[in-house]
């Protein structure tokens, strides 16, 4: 199917267009091919998670405003909030950008987490004030949830805000924060209760950028990049205003932005394509990588390597297509978490046979100039490790799967 008619298909299965959802269609596709960005003014990284100079900031955040001032991001969103009002409009914007192959839009946590995450539990004025700067993307959101000792347990919270007046004064240390050295905000779960493990956490919308108390260290990732921090909190003051839900309730608002994040519920904000054929990378790189002579994409195993990624990359799909079947979806976590498990899975071992395929030159790294695909590969392989740990790691879904979708006994 080539979604050119009355459908729109990408990994996640063809759904019918109605007529309205077909004229957005051909507007994205006219305002995507008529208002390409400029060639960034450096290379940019392979995801929003290590984005780490001013430079890219600056030109992907101006490239999300304007493609939400064209009605490309928010489209599902209420007008009030800064959407543009039309159910079922942002999975079709967020195929045409992904076909394009246009940049990606930076505010990751913003879109995807904290902007859903606020329109299902936050007052009309936090909706007002923090949801249209999460879809121009002029306000960077950060999420701080895991903490030294928080990550899988994330109910093990250490982080305490204690009440003063209007004010909560927080104090702690969060970890792995992506994007916190751009972020305005942070989606915050704290301690208010020391007397329950889950009752005791609450919810908070918290100033992050130049806020009194506030420190963010870079962390270094194995590729040099130093896309996530650690956030230290020393007596930083949050207004109540800004708590987001009921006081003890901040474990029902974090399986809410988990929910999307580990893409059970499905985003209105925007914030990725489905790109092109996921092992087209791979064939172009085989097509031009000589071993001993022959042409990789011409070795019976290099092809029959590629051919089971494409067959994982339709298995993929399929599922995708099945969730959208309600008859088919028998509990509401089974095809969500199977798809994050699956497309994790998915990436790395793309990434590897990249590495594969480009035999001792994937050692080259980005910086030189014979390194195959630019120096892709090997950015993409130690990158990828990292998609079986973010959002919960595959350990952690698999018990999920187990424990309360199969019913089986508990591990613990
Ligand atoms: C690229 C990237 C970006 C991230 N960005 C953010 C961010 O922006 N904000 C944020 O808050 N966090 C972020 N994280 C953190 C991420 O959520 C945690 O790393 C993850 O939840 C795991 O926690 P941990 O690292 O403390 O590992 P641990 O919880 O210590 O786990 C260590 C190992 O033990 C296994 N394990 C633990 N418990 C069990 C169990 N019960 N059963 C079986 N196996 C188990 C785990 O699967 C893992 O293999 C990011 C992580 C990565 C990799």
């Amino acid at each position: 199917m080539s979604g050119d008619d009355a459908t729109t298909e990408g990994r996640a299965g063809s759904v019918s267009l109605t007529p309205e959802q077909q004229e957005f269609q051909t507007y994205v596709r006219r305002w995507l091919g008529e208002n390409a960005p400029p060639p960034p003014p450096e290379r940019l990284p392979i995801t929003p998670l290590e984005v780490m100079t001013t430079g890219q900031r600056d030109y992907l955040q101006a490239w999300q405003h304007r493609c939400h001032d064209a009605g490309l991001v928010g489209a599902d969103y209420p007008t009030a909030y800064g959407g543009g009002g039309h159910e079922g409009f942002q999975r079709i914007a967020n195929l045409e950008m992904g076909r394009a192959r246009v940049p990606f839009l930076i505010n990751i946590v913003g879109l995807n987490m904290a902007a859903p995450t606020i329109l299902a539990h936050g007052t009309e004025a936090q909706k007002q004030k923090f949801i249209p700067g999460c879809l121009s993307g002029d306000e960077i959101w950060c999420q701080g949830f895991s903490e030294p000792g928080a990550g899988s347990d994330m109910a093990n919270q250490q982080t305490s805000a204690v009440r003063d007046a209007d004010d909560w004064i927080v104090n702690g240390h969060k970890v792995w924060t992506s994007l916190g050295h751009f972020a305005k905000w942070m989606i915050l779960i704290a301690r208010t209760s020391k007397d329950h493990k889950y009752d005791g956490l609450t919810y908070f919308l918290c100033p992050i950028e130049g806020h009194p108390g506030v420190t963010v260290r870079p962390l270094v990732k194995i590729t040099g990049e130093s896309g996530f921090n650690e956030v230290l909190f020393e007596d930083v003051r949050v207004p109540d205003a800004y708590r987001l839900d009921e006081v003890g309730k901040g474990w029902t608002v974090a399986m809410t932005t988990l929910t999307y994040e580990r893409g059970a519920a499905e985003s209105a904000g925007g914030g990725g394509g489905d790109g092109p054929h996921p092992t087209q990378r791979l064939i172009d790189l085989a097509r031009e990588t000589w071993r001993d002579g022959v042409r990789a994409a011409d070795d019976p195993v290099t092809r029959d390597a590629i051919v089971q990624r494409a067959i994982v990359a339709e298995g993929i799909r399929q599922n995708g297509r099945r969730a959208r079947v309600p008859a088919l979806c028998d509990h509401p976590m089974r095809l969500p978490l199977q798809q994050k498990l699956a497309s994790s899975e998915f990436v790395q071992h793309n990434a590897r046979l990249g590495v594969d395929i480009a035999g001792a030159r994937s050692t080259l790294y980005k910086l030189d100039d014979r390194a195959p695909d630019g120096g892709h590969w090997p950015l993409a392989y130690m990158n990828s490790y990292g998609h079986t740990i973010a959002a919960g790691t595959n350990e952690i879904q698999r018990n999920i799967l187990g424990e309360r979708v199969l019913g089986l006994p508990k591990s613990k």
